[in-house]
């Protein structure tokens, strides 16, 4: 399916931190560097030798012309005054040097030396306050950087993720949702207990914690979920599951807890976990022990949401798309016990997701949404957002002033059977494909009590389909009857069988017919009860998800030899009926094949009114 949808809305643009990498300096480091030079003034003045510089050599001599008055004898250098002034200065300075008969020579000159009383504690402080200092501002100018802006930087791995929508940015309510109207009444006892919380924990009663939306993707759980918060207007905590399970170990435990307070402290609010199988698929014994971290953080968050106060109004709301992955555990009382199915819309549903979706587009007058809605059976809300993207940017693509219904049949298209492609069929090719087209279009039309035949199209589209017949269903259906079955097998075939009668020879383009073909009527034999020989047992072994498609390959039952044998027999013979009966319905309606296939050839894409015209005209009196 083309994807030209723009990303969802509902994520706030995330505001910067003052101190992002790539801004300037903060203040501290300004202070550091003030500090810094005037502790070196300091020490410069404070260092400072007073008098003039001399050499050792040079003080000896003026000792030993007793012209010294008194020495200061420090541990690594010797002050002191002359008797007379020289270069303008009595006052001297030299570097101390190892001499043991200094003293000696002092004494006999008699001149007033002393030792000197230090005050060291500003070299001292500068020797090793200053690096210490200078570290500590370092290190926590980069923690501060490092942690920077709301995200969380590097050193805030283990804060939660979660971002606090304010109470007014949820401003999606229950009227953005639609088609989802049984969830939506569930949802809206639960955004009673959180606007009134008191009303219900007064009785005695106890507000139900977790809420476990459940349903295909695209078909707004993540939506509803928001609707709720912004119904109830509480604070809405957001988080996927997939975000808790990143990182090192203990990361995502302490995530739960953290986002555990910070709910605490805002409650009544709402916490959603979003796609909570990645997080809480069934824990098993894994002898490598890879998903260590995964069950930590699940075990936290059972631990939190049994630990937390039931009279505090948070409810945990979480979504996922594969209900049978999750941890049993998950599902006990007091933890996700409400479980809410939000379903693909049927008709009224698809048209009312339509309207809404369709509210800020410029649709022309003749566009009937309940014709669109028709065209879409088993899309999700999703799907059909995309539709009314796709049919709006088709339009301007046309330089169109409004979107019309051609646009929305072509987006449909499209997203039914996936982007027109560019490269041309022989046309050898063309008539093989229109051949079989139109095998499917007539068997689908001749047998009763099936979905008219909408379009049929040889315009490739996509990998692997190089035409289709949309059949439109008038209602949508729940349930098949055998009867329904067997007609669809022969529709399924149909195409194959025009293939043969009209061309002698059969193409590969078959393939997916045929396998869906079998799918069906084997499901028929082993799920279905409807063979008469196999009976009504079903001996399915197939544990899948409702909700996804199945996987390929099949996986057979427990079941003996001589049982298989008779399932691939069953299998057989429901084929090859149905295979008889299209090859029946083309062969009386043999002109009609032909008429129909050379008239697609021309115009590539038929409507269903059109072929039953055409068929109509063409009934031979052996079918009467
Ligand atoms: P899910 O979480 O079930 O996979 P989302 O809630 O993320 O689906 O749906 C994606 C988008 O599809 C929504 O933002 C919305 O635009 C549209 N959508 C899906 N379901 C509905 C619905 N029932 N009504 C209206 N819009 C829907
Ligand atoms: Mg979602
Ligand atoms: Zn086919």
């Amino acid at each position: 399916m083309p994807t030209l949808r723009t990303p969802p809305s509902g994520q706030p643009p995330r505001p910067r931190g003052p101190a992002a990498p790539g801004s300037r300096p903060s203040g501290l480091t300004w202070y550091l560097l003030a500090g810094l030079l005037v502790l070196a003034a300091g020490q410069a003045w404070f260092m400072k030798p007073p008098g003039r510089a001399v050499t050792y050599s040079e003080f000896k001599r003026y000792l030993r012309a007793d012209q010294v008055a008194e020495v200061i004898v420090g541990p690594e250098s010797l002050q002191g005054t002359l008797k007379q002034a020289e270069a303008g200065t009595t006052a001297f300075t030299t570097a101390r040097i190892e001499d043991p008969k200094l003293v000696d020579e002092l004494d006999a000159r008699c001149v007033k030396y002393t030792g000197e009383v230090t005050n060291r504690w500003l070299t001292d402080a500068l020797g090793w306050v200053f690096p210490v200092l200078l570290l500590v501002g370092f290190w926590s100018f980069f923690l501060k950087r490092m942690s920077g802006g709301p995200e969380g930087g590097v050193m805030s791995f283990a804060r939660s993720k979660a971002k606090l929508f304010a109470e007014d940015d949820v401003t999606i309510s229950f009227a953005d949702v639609a088609g989802v109207d049984e969830a939506e009444q569930e949802l809206r006892e639960i955004v009673e207990f959180l606007r009134t919380p008191g009303k219900y924990t007064s009785l005695g009663g106890k507000i139900p914690k977790g809420v476990l939306l459940v349903g295909p993707p695209g078909t707004g759980k993540t939506l509803l979920a928001r609707a709720v918060a912004g119904e109830a207007k509480v604070p809405f905590f957001s988080l996927s599951g997939s975000e808790f399970v990143e990182m090192f170990v203990g990361v995502g435990a302490a995530r739960v807890r953290d986002l555990f307070t910070q709910a605490e402290a805002k409650a009544p609010c709402i916490i959603f976990i979003d796609e909570l199988d990645a997080l809480g698929r069934t824990r098993v014994q894994n002898p490598m022990g890879s998903h260590e971290e995964r069950e930590q953080t699940l075990n936290q968050l059972l631990a939190e949401m049994d630990g937390f106060d039931a009279r505090k109004a948070i409810i945990i709301m979480a979504a996922t798309n594969r209900p049978e992955v999750l941890d049993p555990a998950l599902l006990r009382p007091g933890r996700f016990d409400r479980q809410v199915l939000v379903d693909k819309p049927d008709i009224k549903g698809r048209e009312a997701v339509l309207r809404i979706h369709t509210r800020g587009v410029v649709l022309a007058p003749e566009v009937d949404i309940a014709v669109v809605a028709a065209r879409t059976a088993g899309f999700a809300g999703a799907d059909l957002a995309n539709l009314v993207n796709e049919a709006a940017l088709l339009a301007a693509r046309g330089n169109k002033t409004a979107v019309d219904q051609r646009d929305f049949d072509e987006a449909a298209d499209r997203l039914i059977a996936g982007l027109e492609k560019k490269r041309v069929m022989s046309p050898r090719e063309r008539e093989i494909v229109a051949y079989h087209e139109a095998g499917h279009a007539l068997v689908a039309t001749l047998v009763p009590s099936l979905d008219p035949v909408h379009k049929i199209s040889i315009v490739q589209r996509g990998f692997g389909a190089l035409g289709y017949t949309m059949q439109l269903p008038l209602e949508d259906r729940y349930l098949l009857q055998r009867g329904d079955l067997i007609n669809q097998l022969a529709v399924l075939l149909g195409g194959r069988t025009a293939e043969e009668l009209a061309l002698g020879d059969i193409s590969t383009g078959a393939q997916n017919d045929l396998q869906r073909a079998t799918d069906m009527a084997r499901s028929m034999v082993t799920e279905w009860g409807m063979s008469d020989a196999v009976g009504a047992i079903s001996y399915s072994d197939r544990r899948q998800s409702p909700f996804l498609e199945a996987g390929p390959g099949s996986d057979r039952g427990p079941y003996a030899e001589e049982t298989a044998r008779l399932i691939d027999g069953e299998v057989k013979r429901l084929m090859t009926q149905a295979h008889e009966q299209a090859r029946v319905l083309l062969m009386t309606h043999r002109d009609a094949l032909e008429r129909v296939t050379r008239r697609l050839l021309v115009i590539e894409v038929m409507e269903g009114a059109e072929l039953r015209a055409l068929l109509a005209e063409s009934v031979p009196p052996s079918h009467a």
